[in-house]
């Protein structure tokens, strides 16, 4: 069965509340290897997300996600706006002009947004950012739509996948974005960016 806009809405609204919800969490990860902001730079974009998605809610998947990232890059401060900005704006741009997504199309979407955050944030997997959580799930939902798995089953290996990658995360050293400047200290602790990117990943199989 195809994904209509409103399911993509109605992604992005869990989204939002699942954010809100995880503000403290979020924000305390980030506290011992950052600046103990990300979520509540995440909170404020999917607020100011809230208030944009009723103009576009009659629109395509394409402006509705681009919309979404937009929103994003200006209303957040620090790293995570402008990636998952652009994370958003590409996967619009990979749905631009459709109402109804094929599995290819989400895939093509997913791929879309790790592509605009690498080619953003220059961040390799093994480098403690977001990306260690988004690139495994990513290859897994592949994987699983190969094998010919329902959407709603390949969105479950996928966000498995990215809860590994999030964890993975705690051992790594940061070379890349504020946890970097901590050198060997930041070791030991999990990715704030990462647990936000399974947090979407959970969110779209929900
Ligand atoms: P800031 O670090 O500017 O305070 P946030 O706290 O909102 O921004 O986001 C921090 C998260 O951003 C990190 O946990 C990491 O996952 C992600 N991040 C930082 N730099 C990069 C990068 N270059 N590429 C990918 N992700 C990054
Ligand atoms: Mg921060």
């Amino acid at each position: 069965m195809p994904v209509t806009t409103e399911q993509v809405i109605a992604w992005i609204q869990r989204s939002a509340a699942v954010l809100r919800e995880n503000r403290e969490y979020l924000t305390q990860l980030d506290s011992p290897i950052g600046d103990a902001d990300h979520g509540v730079n995440m909170d404020r974009g999917f607020t100011a997300v809230m208030d944009k998605l009723p103009g576009v809610a009659d629109k395509d998947a394409g402006t509705i996600l681009k919309t979404v990232g937009t929103t994003l890059v200006s209303t957040v401060g620090g790293a995570s706006g402008p990636l998952y900005g652009t994370a958003f704006l590409r996967a619009g741009m990979a749905l631009a002009g459709k109402v109804e997504l094929q599995e290819s199309d989400v895939l093509a979407a997913l791929e879309a947004a790790l592509e605009g955050i690498i080619a953003r944030g220059k961040a390799k997997p093994g480098e403690k950012t977001m990306v260690d959580a988004l690139q495994p799930a990513i290859e897994t939902f592949k994987v699983s739509l190969g094998a010919g798995d329902p959407l709603k089953a390949a969105l479950a290996k996928a966000t498995e996948s990215a809860e590994q990658g999030m964890k993975a995360t705690i051992p790594m050293l940061a070379t890349k974005g504020r946890a970097s400047y901590l050198g060997e200290r930041s070791i030991g602790h999990q990715d704030p960016g990462a647990t936000s990117a399974w947090l979407f990943l959970r969110t779209m199989g929900g």
